[in-house]
């Protein structure tokens, strides 16, 4: 297309632009195209010339020209076959070409424009008008390739907005559209106008009636409206989202003479939007949904549940022992865990038609339930609608006994168990946060109990809940404002009854509640992590202690520290124990530190590793409650330990039940052959003193001896201890 636009005015034929436009002029005759090729000169056109058809061919691709002006009967090839051929040929399309017939010759005419020519003009010819002739088809050709431009550009916006337009004029009669509306709908490109039914023949069946009824309706309403549906096959993953625009168009008078409009493919945008959605609603590893999705629902719940005034129930669910899984398979199994669980889940509640109201009511019951993942091993399950609370129990119980069973993963046998708690709508709670408070409260107390179980929420799990709650805050503060003391209780050795040692035992009293049982305060201390500071102000306080005693004359023995297994995993023990020695200077060899058999229960090789550095400071160590742990003995050689401390439940009975007496001989006998000394705690009488040192256990402690004494009492205990064995000695002799 040229940019030199044509001039307006008629007057402005003459002169304008005169090198601008080249005209072919192809007649046999040599008079005609003379005097023409005078005229246009002087009209400003350059004229090139040919003779006959065939030579106006060749003049068409060599000179490319503007315009042609064609005589119809001409030898070698005549107008209408050059006309026909330049039509065919590249840039022939729309180039205006005049053809020159007889005055009489109508059938010329016809044919002449049948061939495609786009103007005629009759013999003889005025050549005085023709540039004005000329100029006008030029002018023509220049509006229609505007719009041919014009209508392409349209067509690629329309193409790049995935937008298509439409229109109708008669009462859904007879339907027009754009190319890109073909495109969009997936229609073919070439149809471009049809009925209402192939207007709408890509649209899926399933939207398809309710299409057709809201656009009929526009035609009666004449009120625009928008909707989107999809198109293509009935197949997921060929299917595109379209938005259809309706728009009614008024007359003057204000009457609907037409509806238009238009589609636009928004496939993509409505996938995002899913993903987003996905991404905001959805977990990533399990894909059910979370914690935002489950708080809607549970609003929902919440409301028809009021409105018809039922019940419904929440079940918290927590797996027991799920890190393990973590830490010894690693996350990737961890992960693949999680996602087994959650299937499993799904087809319990999938099946969980027992809990609903009726048959008739069994599929929007089901559509109540939800499964859904908090995080890590957490998941929540919506009952939607109950017959009963109690219906939960059931389900729970199922759950249970599903999740329980074993798992493969990666060729591995894994086995799982879950502790569930449950709240009840409107029992427990009226609003979704209370709800899953109580939940999560009597899920707690369920692993409290022992693992592996459901509990219902209640009112006193909550009052305990809530103390322990203020239990802890007020450790926080005991341990933080110094407020713990400590008790010892004495070790004797069995041979001379000397003091070998003191234990150092935590005491807690609380401001209003008095004497806290060491057993509870350090139960919460370890779930808490609060036994790290707690056992570092133990090691310290026992060491300062023990080194006054020494400082006040006192004959050296050592003094026993408990250690819970918690200090190692979440605190630096060894740091602790090297910074108590430090600081109150007592020689290593005389700490000896307790630990339980369940530090090496779940990983030998980090007890054993620990160990040995204790071994490096240079202090003791002893396994307390030895018998309890479930551990078999053959560990026991690979332990660097230097004792070994009887359980006092084997020591109760063990004057009277040959069974306790057989435990405590084979323990006794076994440390001595390890190299190990033995030590018998909870000795209370003097029979289990003589039997003890029959079998010749090394140590004894326990009330027969002493009670744990304050600092004070110790020291007096101690002295009053020296002042007796002198005077058995001296009446001795
Ligand atoms: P344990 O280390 O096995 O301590 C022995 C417990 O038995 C002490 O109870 C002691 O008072 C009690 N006992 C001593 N002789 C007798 C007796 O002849 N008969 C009876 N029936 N009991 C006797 P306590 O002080 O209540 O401590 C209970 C447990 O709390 C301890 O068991 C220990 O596991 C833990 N504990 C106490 N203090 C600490 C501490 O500072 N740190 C850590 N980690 N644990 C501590
Ligand atoms: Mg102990
Ligand atoms: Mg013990």
């Amino acid at each position: 297309m040229r940019e030199t636009e044509l001039p307006n005015s008629s007057l402005a034929v003459q002169n304008a632009h005169p090198q601008t436009y080249t005209i072919l002029h192809v007649d046999d005759d040599a008079a005609s195209l003379l005097l023409a090729e005078s005229s246009l000169e002087d009209a400003g056109f350059t004229v090139v010339q040919a003779q006959n058809g065939q030579e106006a061919l060749k003049q068409f691709v060599d000179q490319s020209p503007d315009l042609i002006i064609m005589d119809a009967m001409m030898p070698v090839m005549d107008g209408f076959d050059a006309i026909a051929e330049i039509r065919r040929s590249p840039g022939g399309e729309y180039l205006p070409i005049l053809m020159i017939t007889g005055l009489e010759d109508l059938e010329s005419i016809t044919r002449a424009y049948d061939e495609g020519a786009t103007d005629f003009l009759t013999k003889p010819i005025n050549y005085l008008t023709l540039p004005f002739r000329v100029r006008y088809m030029l002018r023509a050709k220049q509006t229609a390739d505007a719009l041919r431009l014009s209508e392409s550009k349209l067509d690629s916006a329309q193409r790049i907005a995935r937008l298509g337009h439409w229109e109708c004029q008669d009462k859904a009669q007879e339907f027009f559209w754009s190319k890109e509306f073909s495109r969009v709908m997936g229609l073919p490109e070439s149809v471009r106008t049809g009925s209402i039914d192939s207007f709408l023949s890509a649209v899926v069946n399933r939207d398809k009636q309710s299409v057709l009824t809201r656009l009929l309706r526009v035609f009666e309403t004449c009120r625009a409206f928008n909707m989107e549906f999809c198109v293509g096959s009935d197949n997921e993953a060929s299917e595109r989202t379209v938005r259809l625009e309706v728009h009614p168009h008024f007359d003057v008078r204000g009457c609907c003479t037409h509806v238009f409009g238009t589609v636009q493919d928004i496939t993509e945008r409505t996938n995002a939007q899913q993903q987003i959605h996905n991404l905001a609603y959805y977990d990533l590893v399990t894909g059910l949904p979370n914690r935002a999705q489950l708080y809607e629902r549970l609003e929902y719940a919440l409301k028809r549940a009021r409105r018809k005034n039922t019940e419904f129930a929440l079940l918290f669910l927590d797996l027991d022992h799920f890190k393990q899984v973590n830490d010894t398979l690693g996350h990737d199994a961890g992960d693949e865990l999680l996602q087994q669980v959650s299937s499993r889940l799904k087809v319990v509640v999938r099946d969980t038609d027992s809990v609903s109201r009726s048959p008739d009511d069994e599929e929007e019951t089901k559509q109540q339930h939800t499964v859904a993942r908090l995080g890590g091993d957490e998941f929540v399950v919506l009952l939607g609608e109950l017959n009963r609370g109690g219906d939960a129990a059931r389900v729970a119980e199922r759950i249970a006994a599903v999740i329980g069973k074993p798992y493969t993963i990666n060729d591995t046998k894994v086995s799982v168990t879950t502790t569930i708690g449950i709240s009840v709508f409107p029992m427990d709670g009226g609003d979704s946060e209370t709800l899953m408070k109580h939940a999560d409260v009597a899920m707690y107390h369920a692993k409290e109990q022992g693992r592996n179980g459901y509990q219902f929420y209640s009112r006193k799990i909550h009052e305990a809940a809530l103390a322990r709650f203020s239990m802890e805050a007020d450790l926080k503060a005991a341990i933080e404002n110094n407020e713990l003391t400590l008790m010892f209780q004495p070790k004797v050795d069995l041979l001379d009854h000397k003091v070998v040692g003191m234990e150092a035992l935590a005491r807690w009293t609380h401001k209003t509640n008095g004497p806290v049982n060491p057993a509870e305060f350090i139960k919460i201390a370890e779930e808490t992590g609060l036994i790290v500071p707690l056992g570092r102000w133990v090691l310290e306080a026992a060491c300062k202690q023990m080194q006054a005693w020494i400082e006040a004359g006192r004959e050296p023995f050592s003094v026993a520290v408990n250690c819970s297994p918690v200090q190692f995993e979440r605190g630096n023990i060894i740091d602790d124990i090297d910074h108590a020695l430090a600081t109150s200077g007592l020689d290593p060899r005389l700490l000896e530190v307790e630990l339980t058999e369940s530090l090496f229960l779940e990983d030998i090789e980090a007890g054993i590793e620990l160990l040995r550095q204790m071994k490096v400071l240079g202090i003791h160590v002893s396994v307390d409650d030895f018998g309890t742990g479930f551990s078999s003995l053959s560990y026991l050689k690979r332990l660097p330990v230097d004792k070994l401390k009887i359980d006092q439940l084997f020591i109760k009975d063990l004057e009277i039940d040959p069974g306790d007496a057989a435990i405590v001989l084979s323990i006794i006998t076994l440390a001595h052959n390890l190299g190990l000394s033995v030590i018998a705690e909870g000795v209370e009488t003097e029979g289990q003193m003589g039997m003890l040192e029959r079998y010749r256990c090394n140590e004894a402690q326990g009330y027969f001896i002493s009670h744990p004494l304050s600092s004070e009492e110790a020291t007096e205990w101690l002295s009053n201890r020296e002042l007796q064995l002198l005077s058995k000695q001296v009446s001795g002799f």
